[in-house]
């Protein structure tokens, strides 16, 4: 399908390369334009001067974008031009219930709408090895699935709309777990003074082994939390995670909790930029 993507961060590029190498891409738009520019002209595709304009050229329009207010802003802006039939697919991580106003939106003009939040980090989206979870209808998915195989390995229908944000905000929980437990063992094991490298090498090869580790495990050790997942987007779905607790009796999170808490400390800091791998300097001996 004829594809525009919106939003071309540190995912949102490696998606619009990876739909431009399968044939899919028509053009591009950035807040920020310089990025989008680039894109376009390494691409050859159309660099569209407003998300409007991109509507109008393009049958599937990807989001991706920071925050629900963003992708509510956006859907705003593409609904009036985007022509009947039209799909949205939202790749964002944003609350369920944003996912449900953004299909409300664009269903008065007729537009679909996929919720398609996506894991494996900045690395899968430069692979196109993403795994996406969607919330919508399942003939939508089907007309828009092709498209979509070119950024994620694996795409899977979990339900009506918001249903793939709410599985995203599962994988967003146990993310946070797994941070907090690579960063205490490694903090750990650098306290009992052993060589870091080895210990990463070998603890990777056996039960405990994980994508985080072997993806941050060595970085985090030398304070290069340049690249990958920024703490304050993961700050931004853990406190969606809670909001979509809110109206459950007795339902809690405390692992969201301490970690919300210890990414506050550290975005006071001024590390709300860095990898969420940036909770090591504050378990570090
Ligand atoms: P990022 O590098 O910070 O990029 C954010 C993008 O959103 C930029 O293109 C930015 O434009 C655009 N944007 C933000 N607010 C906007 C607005 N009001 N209007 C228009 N554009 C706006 O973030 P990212 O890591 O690519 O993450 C994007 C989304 O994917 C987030 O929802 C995040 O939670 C999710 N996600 C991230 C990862 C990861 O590992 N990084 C993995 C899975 C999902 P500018 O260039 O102008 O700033």
């Amino acid at each position: 399908m004829k594809t525009g993507v919106i939003g071309l961060g540190a995912m949102g590029s490696g998606m619009a390369l990876n739909l431009h190498k399968a044939g899919h891409l028509q053009g591009v738009w950035n807040r920020t334009r310089g990025k989008a520019q680039e894109i376009a002209e390494q691409t050859g595709t159309v660099l569209f001067q407003s998300p409007a304009e991109l509507a109008s050229g393009c049958e599937l329009i990807l989001l991706c974008v920071s925050r629900d207010a963003d992708v509510l802003e956006m859907v705003e802006q593409v609904a009036p031009t985007a022509t009947a039939g039209t799909i949205v697919v939202d790749t964002s991580t944003v609350s369920n219930a944003t996912a449900q106003r953004a299909a409300g939106i664009l269903a008065e003009k007729n537009v679909a709408f996929l919720d398609c939040p996506v894991s494996g980090g900045v690395e899968g989206a430069r692979k196109g090895t993403l795994a996406m979870m969607v919330g919508g209808d399942a003939e939508v998915l089907a007309k828009a699935e092709d498209t979509l195989r070119a950024i994620a390995a694996t795409v899977t229908l979990i339900g009506s709309t918001g249903s793939g944000q709410a599985c995203k905000a599962v994988n967003q929980i146990m993310c946070a777990g797994v941070n907090q437990a690579v960063t205490e063992a490694l903090a750990f094991g650098e306290a009992m003074g052993l060589d870091m490298n080895k210990v990463v090498d070998v603890v990777a090869k056996g039960a405990a082994g994980n994508w985080f580790l072997d993806h941050r495990g060595k970085t985090m050790l030398v304070d290069d939390n340049d690249t990958g997942f920024k703490l304050n987007l993961h700050h931004k779905d853990l406190t969606i995670c809670k909001d979509m607790i809110r109206d459950l009796d007795k339902f809690t999170l405390p692992l969201v909790d301490t970690t919300l808490k210890q990414y506050e400390e550290l975005m006071e800091q001024g590390y709300g930029d860095e990898d969420i791998s940036a909770l090591y300097r504050l378990k570090r001996p």
